[in-house]
């Protein structure tokens, strides 16, 4: 072997043996880079529903040993739309509108911000959120980015799944309707967010208008201009008032004026 041989084979040599090491180092980046909060609950017996929506079911189909030796467990479950932690599709309210399978999926995934009324709503259960709330919020944190998805933060969560505490009534059937108590958002103030061209909008109880509501007006209002609401989050304490990002993806129900979801945030 000649001198230039024996260099060639050492600097291939030493390219391979570097190449090794550079392909074992460094470790691959974590996706996404930030701590990840669940922001749903659990579906369950326990699961929180609207005094007329049937509640959660699981059917046990199997659970153990089967004849081939190997174990083996599959369940049937059933539920309404609007139960637990879920999204309102706009044709929940807006005839011809977007059901769950057709909201776009930008609309789901995105910047969050968080307002956060826990005051108002602790001192107040029929509190509903102004658009001075939000003022507030944009003077602190500055401007309601178009394509936002806002959260509110009522505190209501802790209640959970004390329905007594977390609906104003455990009573089932449309006579406890009227006897609903807990925070939503104004209609006036929903009119202020289509105006800021949100994508979506969330909040910890069960419905985006209040208790008391019987015209629903803010589901009216978002839900014709295609706005998405999430309702009985959980976890919003756990995020900043700003600078997440919320991936909140339904179950793809074709039709569905509703659909279990699963969100959860990025906090950087
Ligand atoms: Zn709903």
């Amino acid at each position: 072997m000649t001198r230039l041989a024996r260099l060639t084979r050492a600097a291939a040599l030493s390219l391979l043996i570097s190449g090794f090491a550079c392909s074992r180092a460094p470790a691959p980046q974590p996706w996404p880079a930030g701590t990840l909060v669940d922001l749903s609950h659990d579906y369950s017996e326990q699961t929180v529903f609207w005094p007329t929506a049937e509640s959660f079911k699981l059917e046990k189909v199997a659970d153990g040993m089967t004849e081939q030796g190997y174990y083996y467990a599959a369940n049937n479950f059933a539920t309404s739309e609007h139960g637990g932690t879920h999204i309102d599709a706009p044709v929940h309210f807006a005839k011809g509108h977007q059901s769950v399978d057709q909201i776009p999926l930008d609309r789901l995934v995105g910047p969050a911000l968080v307002v956060d009324v826990t005051m108002q709503s602790a001192r107040q259960p029929d509190y509903q959120v102004t658009t001075e709330d939000f003022a507030q919020w944009e003077r602190a944190n500055g401007q309601i980015a178009a394509g936002s998805i806002v959260l509110i933060r009522t505190g209501y969560s802790s209640r959970w799944p004390d329905a007594a505490r977390y609906l104003g009534t455990a009573e089932r059937g449309a006579d406890a309707v009227a006897k609903l108590h807990f925070p939503g958002l104004h209609p006036d103030a929903a009119r202020w967010l289509v105006e800021k061209h949100i994508n979506a909008v969330g909040l910890d109880t069960a419905s985006i208008d209040y208790g008391q509501s019987k015209l629903f007006e803010s589901h009216r209002i978002l839900y014709e201009r295609d706005i998405p609401a999430f309702e009985n989050l959980t976890n919003l304490d756990r995020l900043p008032a700003r600078g997440a990002t919320i991936v909140a993806l339904p179950m793809k129900i074709k039709g569905g004026t509703g659909a279990p979801l699963r969100a959860l945030a990025v906090v950087p």
